[in-house]
């Protein structure tokens, strides 16, 4: 076998695929079989190439003058395709595509709007082989991808930003009325001043201080993440579980809780209007931070798209996590009490002594479900949330308002629906909460262990798959059954928090029916997030597990 002619660890030059542009790029590895190099971009993009794709970093030069900065450095110019340019014209990114694609003889000035317009879009440094007559068919290429970026993409995150807290209102009208059928949509609209309350903020504000407060306790563990694509490592305390005896310490203390039961809509409107600052604050704080600080799926250079999906990773206030924070405490521990909150008003409006058995079963399930999340925290710190995803409105409001707010609409529907249920019911019901919880926790554990220590001696019984990039993949064990075991075991659990809340109405099942849409479309994201990061090791992985969530089923 001829040697190797470039090393793990190597900078070299690597064409763009589908261009005659080359950029500097680190070689991760070679994979033998495939003959294929896995290099990374400065921006963090990872793709495989061949050997004749690459180019000793000798015999290049870089195109334009100081100007001239790799994808990583491009930040401050970036804009938004349909901002204008704020130079000598004021057209689109989009006329200035059209303007190089027409013109075939640039004109000096016109040079100078293309080399910005690439600088904006990829700033590559281009071999001295290749002919400049290149850069207006890649212009084309590339301002097609931006003008579709700015069509497709924005609208999609408006349409979200618009339709998510419809949904979350629609649930809470609809779970108010007396008949929760489909056939009474839509539910009547209260008047606006029903939806504010002073003292509901003060509340939601309180709390998530109070939460703050607990997170900073310089109690509990502290844990590392994984490796930033910079290398460096963040440091987070775990300590969710003194947080969560801390709130049952309170709740003990003879609170009221059944004003978060008559309050609901005003606290859904108080937690909205805190996501949707925060979100602003991550925003503008994100449009002043390093490039390698962002998220790659967050980058986009459209405000609106870059504001929902989050473009800093991990936004920090010194040591203060603002992500891990949000994701783990005042939503998540959140759910909890407002659940608990409901039976009381439940006992309350039944004239009961105790809850009823469909009350404490969704109670206990989803009590149990957070309180794993707590005890387990750091095995967050291995999750596509916190790994991939930037903090923006999409994490901050599913953090504060979808989880708080939605993920009780089963314990709100029993305080005025009771349902009751037999003991061989409850008994069934508990039996699949157990083999879901199970399915769940080893698995997740199971990755989660093999990625902080994959020569950990209690995982050498499990088959792995080498990849290109330096990690393993799992083939056996949870991982070798499905490609996402942790998402059955997840809804099995759904499917177990539903049935308590019986079949007269769908309402109840929204959270099942949700969270099938949520996993299923997880799943293809990180799919094909795990296509480009590890190519042809994945794909071997897809062959030999060949279901994504549901043996022989899906
Ligand atoms: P995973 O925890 O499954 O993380 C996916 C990542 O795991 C991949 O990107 C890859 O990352 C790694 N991976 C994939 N396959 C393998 C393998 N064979 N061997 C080793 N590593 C592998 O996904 P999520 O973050 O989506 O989910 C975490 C948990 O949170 C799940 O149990 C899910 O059900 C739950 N969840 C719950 C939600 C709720 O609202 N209740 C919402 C979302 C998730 P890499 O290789 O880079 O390490």
């Amino acid at each position: 076998m001829p040697p190797v002619k470039y090393q793990r660890g190597d900078t070299v030059m690597g064409r763009w695929p589908g261009s005659s542009l080359y950029y500097e790029v680190k070689v991760l590895g070679f994979d033998a079989k495939s003959q294929l190099y896995t290099v990374i971009y400065k921006d963090g993009t990872e793709l495989e190439l061949k050997e004749q794709d690459i180019k000793s970093a000798s015999g290049f030069q870089t195109r334009s003058r100081s100007r001239s900065r790799s994808p990583g450095r491009r930040r401050s110019r970036s804009r938004s395709p349909g901002r204008t340019t704020r130079r000598s014209s004021s057209r689109t990114a989009a006329a200035v595509a059209a303007a190089a694609i027409t013109d075939s003889a640039p004109s000096s000035r016109r040079d100078t709007k293309l080399k910005d317009t690439v600088e904006v879009t990829l700033s590559p440094l281009v071999s001295a082989t290749a002919s400049l007559s290149v850069i207006p068919v890649l212009m084309k290429k590339l301002e097609i991808t931006m003008i579709a970026l700015y069509f497709f993409l924005s609208p999609g995150a408006y349409f979200w930003l618009l339709f998510l807290p419809a949904w979350v209102l629609f649930l809470i009208l609809q779970v108010n009325l007396v008949d929760p059928s489909l056939v009474n949509f839509p539910p009547p609209l209260p008047p606006l001043e029903a939806f504010w309350d002073a003292q509901a903020l003060g509340f939601v504000t309180l709390w998530i201080l109070f939460q703050a407060v607990l997170y900073v306790l310089p109690v509990g563990k502290v844990s590392e993440g994984m490796p930033l694509r910079s290398g460096e490592r963040l440091k987070y305390r775990t300590n969710g579980e003194a947080d969560a005896v801390a709130v049952a310490v309170m709740v003990h203390q003879d609170v009221d809780l059944t004003y978060i039961h008559s309050h609901f809509l005003q606290l859904a409107t108080a937690s909205f209007l805190i996501s949707v600052l925060l979100s602003i604050y991550l925003y503008v704080r994100s449009r002043y931070v390093g490039q390698e600080q962002l998220a790659l799926g967050g980058n986009s250079g459209n405000v609106i798209y870059d504001f929902f999906k989050g473009h800093e990773l991990n936004p920090r206030i010194q040591d203060f996590d603002l992500k891990f924070f949000c994701e783990m405490r005042p939503g998540l521990i959140g759910w909890c009490l407002i659940n608990f909150a409901m039976a009381i008003a439940e006992m309350k409006q039944q004239g009961l002594d105790t809850p009823s058995n469909s009350m404490i079963l969704v109670n206990l399930f989803q009590l149990l479900y957070v309180v794993d999340g707590l005890w387990n925290e750091e095995a967050i710190l291995t999750t596509m949330d916190l790994m991939h995803d930037g903090f923006g409105f999409m994490l901050a409001f599913g953090d504060l308002v979808w989880v708080p707010f939605t993920y009780t609409i089963q314990a709100y529907y029993l305080v005025s629906h009771p349902i009751p249920l037999s003991l061989p019911a409850v008994i069934a019901i508990v039996i699949l909460k157990i083999i879901g919880f199970y399915i769940f926790r080893k698995s997740n554990s199971e990755k989660n262990a093999f990625r902080r220590n994959p020569s950990d001696p209690k995982l050498s019984y499990l088959k792995t798959i080498h990849t290109a990039t330096g990690k393993s993949l799992l083939v056996s064990g949870w991982w070798g059954v499905v490609r996402h075991p942790n998402y059955l075991g997840d809804l099995i659990m759904a499917l177990a928090w539903s049935l308590p809340c019986g079949f007269s109405h769908l309402l109840p099942w929204y959270y099942m029916i949700f969270f099938i849409i949520l996993l299923v479309h997880r799943d293809s994201r990180d799919m094909s997030e795990c296509r480009r990061k590890y190519g042809s090791a994945w794909e071997e992985y897809c062959r030999t597990v060949r279901y994504r969530i549901i043996p022989h089923v899906y």
